[in-house]
């Protein structure tokens, strides 16, 4: 496969899921985390503080998605079998460095005392899923003799163009088996077939546009994780990536809708970014110390 498509570095915003999923939910929220040099109110290290507070599903997502890369990648040195008990203490120790590097949202907000022993055993629970399934076994069996072709979390954040436009999508592991590319995308939360459709559409995108691969050739999964085993086949095709360009082309012109200046990057005033009526949101988001929104929903 070819190599993966770099870019000069511009400060014009670029299209992902969860950017355009935050500035579906909360206009302010969407504001605090991309655009906090811009407000006047308040200071600049409040709000990337506030940004950088992670929770339990998070990190445990963060930690999974980590080891499974650092799984994947050691393939690459070695075909041995993984030894499990190595492999637990390293989940462990993991655990607890990443754990006790940040602050807690459920800390920060409600007080509550987090115990990484909790968040590994959910993570080793996790792993143990993966590594046990069928498909892991499927990988070392058929995967393995290509290893040079494996794509594990490319650096950087997956810059890519849709459209001439640019956007994010980074692929958690792709590889090739005969004349298929598979790209497998790793979820420790719940199932959102809507979003992870749209995410694995992109993917395929991406792969299309870095190797060249034709739609009919890649096989997108979503693989669920927890509390068990399970996946879901994306159904690709050129007319299903067509749309999603079309999407992404009208949801970049949505945010540059908030901007004063596109090419720059730099954001109407505060004000101009509405506060959600949704309760739900309030209730998770890091900002609610800080938000007028918050207040008014009672959080
Ligand atoms: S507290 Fe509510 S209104 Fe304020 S940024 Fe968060 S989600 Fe938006």
């Amino acid at each position: 496969m070819s190599e993966i498509k770099r870019f000069e570095y511009t400060d014009i915003l670029g299209w992902s899921i969860s950017r355009y999923d935050k500035f579906l939910n909360c206009k302010r929220q969407y504001f605090y985390d991309y655009y906090a040099k811009y407000d006047k109110d308040i200071p600049i290290e409040k709000l990337l503080f506030l940004k950088s507070l992670t929770s339990k599903a998070l990190e445990t997502g963060n930690i999974a998605h980590d080891i499974i890369r650092d799984i994947l990648t050691r393939y690459k040195k070695s075909t041995k079998q993984i030894n499990k008990d190595k492999l637990f203490k390293y989940v462990f120790d993991i655990t607890k460095k990443y754990c006790s590097s940040k602050t807690f949202f459920e800390h920060y907000y409600n007080g509550q005392i987090i115990y990484f022993d909790e968040i590994y055993i959910k993570v080793k629970n996790i792993l143990e899923n993966l590594l046990k399934s069928q498909r892991f076994a499927w990988i070392e069996k058929n995967a393995i003799k290509q290893l040079d072709k494996w794509t594990i979390e490319p650096d950087g954040f997956g810059e890519t163009r849709i459209n001439n436009l640019k956007a994010f999508c980074k692929v958690d592991f792709l590889f090739p088996i005969e004349d298929k590319v598979y790209i497998l995308d790793w979820k420790t939360g719940k199932a959102d077939e809507k979003k992870h459709s749209k995410q694995l559409l992109g993917y395929a995108f991406w792969a299309s546009y870095n190797f060249g691969i034709k739609a009919e050739n890649i096989v997108p999964i979503v693989v669920y994780l927890y509390p068990y085993y399970t996946e879901k086949n994306i159904q690709i095709s050129d007319s299903k990536i067509s749309e999603l360009a079309c999407n992404v082309e009208k949801e970049t012109k949505d945010m540059y809708e908030y901007l004063t200046d596109i090419a720059q990057n730099i954001p109407k005033d505060k004000k101009e970014f509405s506060l959600t009526s949704n309760t739900f949101f309030c209730k998770y988001c890091n900002y609610k110390e800080i938000c007028p929104g918050s207040k008014a929903n009672n959080f």
